[in-house]
């Protein structure tokens, strides 16, 4: 017999708990906000430990429950004693948004190694930390599901302008992705990405800044638009879900088409 499929149940987060790496902006700020209205515990996580305390004081005015840990995701130690602590207010920790993440976009033969080193110690290595640090309580209670952040500049070799760390990195969230999702299959934790385009948010102020490519992109993109914050949320909150729970190793592209062409 086939179970019917309960729409309302399965988008109910009431009794889960969730870590928001770079939870203090942006897309992180959004899916922390979701999380909550939807019944999680939410751990805010981000290096600005102003932006990590405002995301909380928002949830909590929302009549959600949200904690702020100031974590820099690069260090392994801070890393886990905020996992450790928000395990042990909570009791478990059944998700983790793996989002904080960086730029430095510049001219590939201009970019220092000291600069390529800061945007995989962010990018690449901080999810990894984070991931093995939630995994430690998820894979031995054989329940978890992890969503990192790839790009579209993961799956692309971009082109519009020079961004040579952030792509090398995105691309190798994107399989860091299924590699973690195979190994730990067996333990029922589910590992997913979405590869969002150009978000409104800080991260690509610079760029906004600039007109033309702002429609440039626009023109190359079948939804003809960039998205916000908002068009991303859902989709993580899709991946977290038990609508989701037959999907690991994948990533999800959240482009309007960009990369359908
Ligand atoms: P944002 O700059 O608005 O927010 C990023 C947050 O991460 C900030 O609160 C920042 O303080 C935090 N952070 C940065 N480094 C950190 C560290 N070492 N430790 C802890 N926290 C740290 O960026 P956003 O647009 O919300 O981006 C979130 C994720 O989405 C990033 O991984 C980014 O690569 C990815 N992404 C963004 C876009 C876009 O166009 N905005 C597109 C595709 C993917």
């Amino acid at each position: 017999m086939t179970a019917s499929f309960q729409p309302a149940s399965v988008f109910d987060f009431r009794g889960k708990t969730a870590v928001v790496t770079g939870g203090g902006n942006g897309i992180g700020q959004g899916v922390a906000q979701a999380l909550a209205v939807a019944g999680a515990k939410v751990a805010v996580f981000d290096h600005d430990a102003q932006a990590a305390k405002a995301t909380c004081e928002r949830i909590e005015a929302q009549g959600g429950a949200a904690w702020p840990y100031t974590v820099d995701v690069t260090q392994e130690a801070q890393v886990a004693v905020a996992m450790q602590s928000f395990h042990d207010n909570c009791g478990h920790i059944d998700i983790l948004i793996n989002n904080a993440g960086i730029a430095i976009r510049r001219p590939t033969l201009e970019l220092s190694l000291a600069d390529w080193q800061k945007v995989l110690d962010v990018n690449l290595t901080g999810v990894f930390i984070c991931a093995r640090a939630a995994a430690r309580f998820m894979v031995p209670r054989e329940s978890g599901c992890i969503v990192n952040t790839a790009s579209i500049m993961g799956l692309s070799g971009g082109g519009l302008y020079p961004n040579i760390s952030y792509q090398s990195t995105k691309g190798a969230v994107v399989n860091l992705t299924r590699a973690l999702a195979v190994e730990w299959a067996c333990a029922k934790v589910r590992v997913n990405a979405i590869a969002p385009t150009w978000v409104r948010t800080d991260f690509i102020k610079p760029l906004l800044a600039q007109e033309d490519l702002v429609q440039r992109i626009e023109a190359m993109t079948p939804l003809a638009r960039l998205a916000d914050a908002k068009d991303v949320v859902g989709p993580i909150l899709f991946l977290c879900s038990d609508a989701a729970k037959m999907i690991t190793g994948h990533t999800l592209p959240v482009d309007g088409g960009f990369l359908a062409q």
